[in-house]
């Protein structure tokens, strides 16, 4: 057959031209594998938005012959270096620290830093490249970073945590900059952390700069950045509810974590009349059918932020049930908000949300969800709100901390919170606009073709970076 022959039969067919073009996800991820060995959470990330984005790109050759997926998995630098401090003993302390600069196609890197013993390099990689793909929805102009070392705050004095900080910032005032990387806080590195970090940067560099934020307002940092995160996850579930004719009030809302993006979730939930019955820690969950009110979370928040206190406490406090070492997926609820860390719910948990009729799941932390879990949750009906889409409204809030840094000025609390809503709203409507189907809407897939494409968009203009 000639050639003119077979061009007709292959418009005639698009989707099978499409199959023919569409890259192997296994091959694809068989050379992530390769690249990036031992890092098992940067695979499953990769995986998760792979397995979206290449069949979106399948007939899209200005995406796919550019290799920019393939891009987009490999960080443009990785800074590693050492951090010496000494203890209140007078003992040398070394630690490891990172900066993982994953894109900045669409603005500087901009993304959390991290101190807990389990940061490792594969750990970092995972969260700069999530990170990448929800500053993108934000639509902010922040490209991706993270960083962070494996540094235990637990346990330590504040003048330990602040030498630490003091040493951690002595290396990465090398690396950052308001218009190059603008770091935040994540897990283990909240207002405290940040306030010591800015001060050594601002020491080395002698800028007044917003080169963090999540400052304190007395020095630029922007009302609602503590909350935002927590809000917004609560706003997502909003939209969420709202596409499917229901609302958060009368729900019975189960919650895991007790830090700041816990808490601040727990706090709007209760607002809107939602009723939480659960917070976490590492050492277990609480059970307190009554409902967390909100004199109850103030106490939290005391014992969490002054006392540094186990989750434990609040059932001798409050008369309820702790459960120690497990979480708290196990508890009927209608809504659920992993908002601990990364792979906290799985397959089994999966499975008793599904039994006991949970509705919806809104990701306040970063990939909580197993990969098992997202399946069974899936195949269950219950809809879940991505971690890229559900807790960006923290960056974004630091995206508007930025430019009020830029503009030397402050918005109110009431203009801010609006601003926010209105993110959250936006980043819905993207989930839908390339995740909603005939059953019913795929936030996941949506979140992640949609983070892609402004990405992308950016590095084609850009050229072969
Ligand atoms: P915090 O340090 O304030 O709180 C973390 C909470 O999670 C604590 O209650 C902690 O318990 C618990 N936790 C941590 N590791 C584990 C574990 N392995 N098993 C059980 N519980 C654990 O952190 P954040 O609230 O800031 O962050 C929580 C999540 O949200 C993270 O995934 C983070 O990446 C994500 N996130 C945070 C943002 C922010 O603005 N802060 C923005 C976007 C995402 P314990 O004290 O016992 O360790």
């Amino acid at each position: 057959m000639s050639a003119n022959a077979q061009a007709p039969t292959r418009k005639a067919d698009p989707a099978a031209a499409a199959v023919d073009k569409t890259p192997d996800v296994h091959a694809f991820l068989n050379e992530v594998a390769q690249r990036n060995p031992g890092e098992p959470e940067f695979l499953q990330a990769v995986h998760e938005v792979a397995q979206d984005v290449l069949p979106f790109i399948a007939d899209k050759p200005e995406y796919r012959d550019m290799r920019v997926l393939e891009r987009m998995a490999e960080p443009d630098r990785i800074i590693s270096f050492r951090v010496a401090w000494q203890d209140d003993q007078g003992k040398v302390q070394i630690n490891r620290g990172y900066r993982v600069q994953n894109n900045n196609a669409i603005g500087p890197y901009k993304g959390g830093l991290r101190f807990h013993p389990s940061v490792n390099q594969g750990i970092l990689k995972f969260l700069a490249f999530e990170q990448t793909f929800k500053n993108s929805l934000t639509g902010l102009p922040m490209g991706g970073g993270k960083g962070g070392a494996d540094f235990d705050p637990k346990g330590r004095s504040e003048a330990e945590i602040m030498r630490f900080c003091q040493a951690f910032m002595s290396e990465l005032v090398n690396h950052i900059g308001p218009d190059c990387d603008v770091p935040a806080g994540d897990i283990g590195v909240g207002g405290r952390e940040i306030g010591f970090l800015f001060g050594q940067y601002k020491r080395l560099s002698h800028q007044f700069q917003g080169v963090l934020t999540g400052k304190g307002t007395s020095f630029g940092g922007s009302l609602m950045r503590p909350e935002a995160t927590g809000y917004g996850t609560v706003y997502m579930m909003q939209n969420l509810l709202q596409h499917a004719g229901e609302d958060i009030a009368g729900k019975t809302c189960v919650v895991s974590g007790s830090g700041n993006v816990a808490t601040f979730c727990v706090q709007k939930l209760t607002e809107l009349g939602g009723k939480v019955v659960t917070l976490s820690d590492s050492g277990g969950y609480i059970h307190d059918a009554q409902g967390i009110s909100a004199e109850k979370l103030h106490w939290v928040m005391e014992l969490k932020n002054k006392h540094r206190g186990r989750i434990e406490a609040y059932a001798s406090e409050f008369g309820c049930d702790f459960h120690a070492g497990e979480r708290p997926w196990h508890v009927p609820c209608d809504l659920a908000f992993p908002c601990a860390t990364q792979n906290e719910l799985n397959e089994v948990d999966a499975a008793a949300l599904a039994r006991n009729n949970c509705r919806a799941v809104s990701e306040g932390a970063n990939m909580p969800t197993t990969p098992g879990a997202m399946q069974v949750l899936t195949d269950a009906g219950i809809a879940v709100a991505p971690a890229k889409a559900a807790n960006a409204g923290g960056v974004a809030t630091s995206g508007l901390e930025m430019s009020q840094n830029s503009q030397r000025y402050a918005w109110t609390r009431e203009e801010i919170d609006s601003k926010l809503q209105t993110i959250m709203a936006g980043i819905h409507e993207q989930c839908l606009a390339y995740g909603e189907h005939n059953q019913g809407v795929n936030y996941g897939r949506g979140a992640n073709i949609a983070g892609f494409v402004k990405v992308a968009d950016a590095m084609l203009a850009q050229g072969v970076l």
